[in-house]
């Protein structure tokens, strides 16, 4: 054992860290010796609008991953996991607090204009992990509020280096997004976007070439937090800005993939989780920290050759199919997590909080939450099975979408947006038109593309999931069926 693991050790004996994780019977119950067992560190890394086979070992084929697949050949594939919605806020609401989004107000993308942001009331993953004496960190893009009260640093984080909402709201640089008029006129009442560090706003107007150095500067920012926190247990949370349009990629990775721009931004992205890796074992932290990688939703695809490939699933970000809310997910924890292993139970980034309390022998938040532990899985026990007997899709401002229990996925009547022409190019969107779907029923295990409704076939699985359906709607509501919901909590407010 080294000296950095000793003090390590020594801190977490004297701060009770890891005592709980102890005490918890059963908790690797087919995994190595308890002995030399403490509170992991937990690295998240959250990428923007990454697609489902955008990722080497999830399909990948114009662009080299080797940091990710080496990532899953240590560690677990996660090949049915969903965010909560198909859009930024609310995927990320859901990341860090346990909960559908919709539960605690939060829906749609946040911008520079927006009075809400996430309630004090919920408890995030950062102050779950601060309550056991973790250090925490995120850096990259947060969009859950940018007035102060909403900052990271108030819900948990100790540092934060970022930008408060998506990296295209800001004013028009034809220059570098040469936006259809339609477009161009609805971002010219944004602001300048700014770069925070803590609370401090230390660059009012980043620019193209900011933004180019952007997954770099992060990347530093979380190899210099692992450094510095080596010999005490700690969360860092890296949701990268890329691969959102417009997209930008530093000089090291200009022109490196096989695939165009897209293809060089998604390497770059694999050159940090590369680093972060690197930092944790040069740290001799390796065994000790769970590290999971995946994104906030789907691709989105009206960007053509700048939006990613969520084949085979279908459709993309802005949509519940599968295209939108399925992503690539890859967790590793040595000696922990069995190494290349696969996992196609249904979960959600929902069930990251309770599993990581769990972990760490936090207390889950008082108020009720939607996730659930999911470590089982993770550590590959015989027979383990998803702990969801459904998992529900909301979009807009609060409609149920469609459901997913067992390898049934039951759509809800519905608007969606979906392209009808050729997709855009090299930073110009395309158009969107508006399709209609129907009461309609997936076989999810032969039918992973949602491509034959085999309702008619299986009445009693629609009544089954439309029961359940029926749940979520006296719980959460459902503005498709003009219901309320009984537990729907608000966001904070100015
Ligand atoms: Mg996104």
């Amino acid at each position: 054992m080294t000296d950095q693991q000793q003090t390590r050790r020594d801190f977490l004996k004297t701060s009770g860290a890891g005592a709980a994780v102890l005490a918890l019977p059963g908790l690797f119950p087919s995994g190595p010796s308890l002995s030399g067992l403490r509170s992991p560190n937990i690295v998240i890394i959250y990428t923007d609008d990454q697609g489902y086979s955008d990722v080497g070992a999830f399909g990948a084929k114009d662009f080299d991953t080797p940091n990710l697949d080496r990532m899953a050949a240590d560690g677990m594939r996660f090949t049915s996991f969903y965010v909560a919605q198909p859009v930024c806020s609310a995927s990320r609401a859901a990341l860090l607090t346990g909960c559908y989004p919709n539960r605690i107000g939060i829906t749609g993308a946040l911008g520079p204009n927006a009075k809400h942001g996430i309630n004090a009331q919920e408890l995030t993953l950062a102050e779950l992990c601060k309550s056991k004496g973790y250090a925490t960190a995120v850096f990259g893009k947060w969009h859950l509020g940018h007035h102060p009260k909403f900052l990271p640093t108030r819900h948990g984080f100790d540092e934060f280096l970022g930008i408060p909402y998506s990296n295209d709201m800001w004013p028009l640089h034809p220059s570098i997004v040469d936006l259809p008029e339609g477009a161009a006129k609805r971002k010219r009442g944004y602001p300048d976007l700014p770069l925070f560090d803590g609370e401090r706003i230390v660059n009012p107007k980043i620019t193209a070439e900011d933004q180019k150095e952007f997954t770099t500067l992060f990347t530093k920012r979380a190899v210099d937090f692992i450094d510095r926190n080596k010999d005490r247990p700690f969360f860092l949370y890296l949701p990268h800005v890329m691969p959102h349009v417009p997209l930008f990629v530093s000089e090291k990775f200009e022109g490196k993939s096989r695939q165009g721009r897209y293809g060089d931004v998604i390497m770059e992205i694999d050159w940090s989780v590369g680093r972060v890796l690197d930092a944790l074992k040069r740290n001799g932290l390796e065994d000790d920290t769970l590290v999971i990688f995946t994104s906030d939703n789907g691709p989105w695809l009206s960007y053509g050759n700048h939006a990613g490939s969520s084949r085979p699933l279908r459709e993309g970000k802005g949509t519940t199919w599968e295209g939108g809310v399925r992503e690539p997910c890859i967790m590793r924890w040595p000696g922990r997590i069995p190494a290349g292993a696969t996992c196609d139970e249904p979960l959600m980034t929902i069930d990251l909080l309770p599993t990581i309390a769990k972990l760490i022998g936090a207390s889950l938040p008082a108020r009720k939450i939607d996730g659930l532990d999911i470590w089982p899985l993770m550590a590959g026990e015989p027979g383990a099975k998803s702990p969801h007997e459904v998992l529900y899709f909301y979009y807009h401002r609060n409609d149920l979408e469609a459901l997913r229990s067992g390898k049934w996925k039951l759509i809800l009547p519905h608007r969606y947006r979906s392209l009808t022409g050729k997709p855009g190019a090299d930073g110009k969107p395309a158009g969107y038109t508006q399709k209609m779907a129907g009461l309609e029923l997936y076989d999810l295990s032969s039918d992973i593309g949602e491509t034959t409704n085999v309702a008619a076939e299986h009445p009693d699985v629609v009544k089954r999931l439309q029961a359940l359906a029926e749940q979520a709607r006296d719980d959460l509501g459902d503005s498709l069926t003009k219901r309320e919901g009984k537990n729907r909590r608000p966001p904070g407010k100015l």
